[in-house]
């Protein structure tokens, strides 16, 4: 009796330092996918809960599904095999685990990750077990042949294994997903401790996946543009530092394009501002559809925006801003609520990287020289810098 009570004083004892290290490993990141890697890590670590599988899911509320998001583990017996030897000679600790992100990351196309990622279960009742975890709220112990009829065979089949335990991650009031672990290896059974474990972990994890959640949507409202949906005028500094980082790395060239709405303020006092604000945002539509996905259109200030065109040197640039200002000309053109005097056009101006500018302040400076070259050039047409461009402007 004593022994017993000795070995569950020291069991709790392991369980609540491990949920002390993961707490403390999940604060020290705020980034969704580094939180997904910390949990997966703390189930399957030797160190942690000694899993030999798992697997998260998280609920697409848009969808109305649940979507396998990321898995860890070996895809056999004998790859386990070899990384239990490895871990145990290097004597790694869960600290050492969770530090070899980058290395998940590198190779996160291993096989179970794939399988994870491509699992997807509409939320409904006759949808089987992980449906059930979440649309009920609770753990789900597959460790007998009664509870295995509940399980569909498809995800057997993926699994591989017909003994298992899901549990939902919760934030709160509300349900963010699911835990599948197994010890498909090793064949260890899953016992009730190992539950009630699971339980208290999922409660952090849910936390912690809110927390960033939250954090990662804060992020990207900060950098966008309520109007326009297009980047902001913060996030293009920050884009533009990286983009020009990286050409100066790879000696590749970058282009920055000004543009500017011409004789926008005379539209706005004939046709209103609420009428202007369309305009914005039907404009900023027309250049992010003509850009291509490399490149970042932000809208730089009032009637102004910005793209940056990695990869792209000045012939290209003109060349891409020629077609959009014609698709722009062309599109109000047969705008028929807009009578002829008003028709809408832009100006555009092209700086690039390396030879007009190889900083940052420069490029902008050199680019938006071009554009008030165009504008006194008569407008609705793109330039690019020349040396001696806009000297009026800036003596
Ligand atoms: P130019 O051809 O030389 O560019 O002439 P412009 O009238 O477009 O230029 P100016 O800089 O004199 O005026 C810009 C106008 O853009 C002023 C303002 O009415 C309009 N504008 C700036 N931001 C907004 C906005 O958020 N909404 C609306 N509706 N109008 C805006
Ligand atoms: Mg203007
Ligand atoms: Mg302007």
């Amino acid at each position: 009796m004593e022994k017993e009570l000795r070995q569950e004083l020291a069991r709790m004892e392991k369980e609540f330092m491990l949920l002390y290290e993961v707490s403390n490993a999940m604060r020290t990141t705020l980034k969704l996918d580094q939180i997904l890697y910390i949990i997966l890590t703390a189930l399957t670590a030797h160190e942690g809960l000694g899993f030999n599988r798992a697997l998260l899911f998280l609920v697409n509320e848009k969808e109305n599904v649940l979507e396998g998001v990321m898995g860890i583990g070996p895809h056999s017996a004998e790859e386990a095999g070899k990384i239990w030897n490895a871990i145990s000679n290097m004597k790694m600790t869960l600290e050492d685990f969770i530090a070899s992100y980058d290395n998940f990351r590198k190779d996160s196309a291993s096989k179970l990750n794939n399988l994870t990622k491509g699992i997807k279960i509409p939320l409904r009742e006759d949808m089987g077990i992980l449906a059930l975890t979440i649309l009920e709220g609770m753990p789900f112990e597959i460790t007998s042949d009664e509870a295995r009829k509940k399980v569909e065979p498809e995800l057997l089949k993926t699994l591989g294994t017909d003994y298992f335990v899901t549990i939902p991650l919760k934030a709160k009031d509300k349900i963010l997903g699911a835990l599948l672990v197994d010890n498909i290896f090793n064949k260890k059974p899953i016992t009730k401790f190992d539950v009630r474990m699971l339980t208290l972990f999922a409660n952090h994890a849910g936390l912690a996946i809110e927390n960033s959640r939250l954090y990662e949507e804060t992020l990207y409202l900060s950098n966008i543009d309520w109007l326009t949906k297009l980047w902001n005028y913060g996030k293009f500094q920050q884009l533009l530092s990286v983009d020009l980082e990286r050409a100066k790395l790879n000696d590749s060239p970058l282009s920055l394009v000004m543009l500017d709405i011409d004789n926008f303020k005379n539209f706005n006092d004939t046709f209103g501002h609420l009428k202007g604000d369309r305009v914005l945002s039907d404009i900023a539509k027309l250049i992010k559809d003509n850009s291509r996905k490399l490149d970042h259109v932000s809208r730089y200030g009032g009637e102004e925006f910005s793209i940056i065109m990695p990869g792209t040197d000045k012939p290209n640039a003109v060349f891409s801003c020629e077609r959009l200002r014609r698709e722009l000309e062309r599109f109000y053109r047969e705008d028929n609520s807009i009578p002829l005097v008003n028709k809408l056009t832009i100006s555009l101006g092209v700086a690039s990287f390396p030879e007009d500018a190889r900083t940052k302040e420069d490029l902008v400076n050199k680019a938006d020289l071009a554009l008030y070259e165009a504008k006194r050039s008569g407008k609705n047409m793109t330039l690019s810098y020349k040396v001696g461009i806009g000297q009026a402007r800036s003596s």
